[in-house]
């Protein structure tokens, strides 16, 4: 079945090798496979999702991008940036306080001409987002709505490939460690490890949501995205491996152990982690590494879904 996708993202990413965090932290051989670096306005995992989703929309007949998110949303200024380059309007629905001065992804958001509606508490988000839709809908802009993070099973797609991408790259990963929310990402990867045979795990580091959210709401998406395919495959919950314990602090918030994976791979490897997502993973997976959950002849894959310009944010000024 010919699925349509427009070929934006700059692939393959390259996988690299992490020798001197490896060293650093002792344990398994540790490699990063790039997806910062898809190239759409300082990339991120949300542009694989932006193929399938905004060729989805073109096909529909839409002409205006609505989505919605934190006001320091990757997802939000991934999809203005697609907007603008395929030609839609882009509304973005967002939470969070509003500061004086707009900054980081917000910043990028208004560069790429994304019209802002605020959300102040996020409880209001789902209806301040259905009405957006409706009143574009009733002024004729032909909306089509990106759903949150772009995990739709359309959406999810992005990752099915990236895993197929991975395999062509003669990867053999024993562990892909990388962060998950709204489950695009993680249920992607699963449908293609399935599709495609690969041997290894995939584990999911929680940056918000509970394991038992995260099991049934991937183990779905992974049967929908399948489905897609023209094979529908059933994943149960019990097979999703998600990890919920280093989510304690809430959305966004900035610890100690966030604060030490970032300068772990600045200053062992020159890489850049974002304070949200990223951060939040690799400090997951460096516990992870310090109890000796892999064992010493494994490989660990991390997967990173990018996010850095939030480094920059008001929020996270003199915290990092
Ligand atoms: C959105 C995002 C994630 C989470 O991906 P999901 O598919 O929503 O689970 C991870 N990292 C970054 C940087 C993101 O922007």
């Amino acid at each position: 079945m010919a699925i349509a996708r427009l070929r934006f993202a700059l692939l393959p990413t390259p996988v690299e090798e992490l020798p001197r965090l490896r060293q650093a932290l002792g344990g398994p051989r540790l490699l990063i496979k790039r997806d910062d670096q898809t190239g759409l306005a300082f990339g991120g995992n949300k542009t694989r999702k932006l193929e399938f989703l905004v060729a989805e929309a073109r096909d529909q007949g839409a002409q205006t991008l609505i989505t919605g998110g934190a006001l320091q949303s990757n997802h939000c200024r991934q999809t203005a940036a697609a907007a603008a380059r395929f030609g839609f309007k882009c509304i973005l629905v967002l939470t969070g306080e509003v500061s004086e001065q707009p900054s980081a992804n917000l910043l990028l958001d208004q560069l790429f001409g994304a019209q802002v509606v605020h959300a102040p508490d996020r409880k209001d988000r789902d209806k301040i987002l259905q009405q957006t839709f409706d009143r574009a809908a009733e002024k004729g802009m032909k909306p089509y709505l990106v759903p949150y993070g772009g995990s739709s099973p359309t959406g999810a797609l992005g990752y099915a490939f990236a895993m197929k991408e991975l395999m062509e790259q003669g990867i053999e990963a024993d562990w892909i460690v990388f962060a998950t929310s709204s489950g695009g990402t993680h249920a992607g990867l699963m449908a293609g490890q399935r599709l495609f045979g690969y041997k290894g795990k995939v584990l999911g580091i929680s940056v918000d949501e509970s394991e038992e959210w995260l099991k049934t709401h991937v183990s779905e998406l992974a049967s929908s995205a399948s489905e897609k395919l023209g094979n529908r495959l059933e994943f149960t919950p019990g097979e999703v491996l998600a990890n919920a314990d280093y989510c304690e602090a809430g959305y966004g918030v900035l610890t100690e152990s966030e604060r030490e994976a970032i300068h772990l791979f600045a200053k062992h490897e020159g890489l850049l982690l974002d304070p949200v997502y990223t951060g939040r993973a690799a400090a997951g997976m460096i516990d992870l590494i310090r109890q000796k959950f892999f064992k010493n002849g494994e490989t660990v894959l991390f997967l990173h879904t990018g996010g850095q310009p939030a480094l920059f944010a008001d929020k996270y000024a003199n915290k990092l």
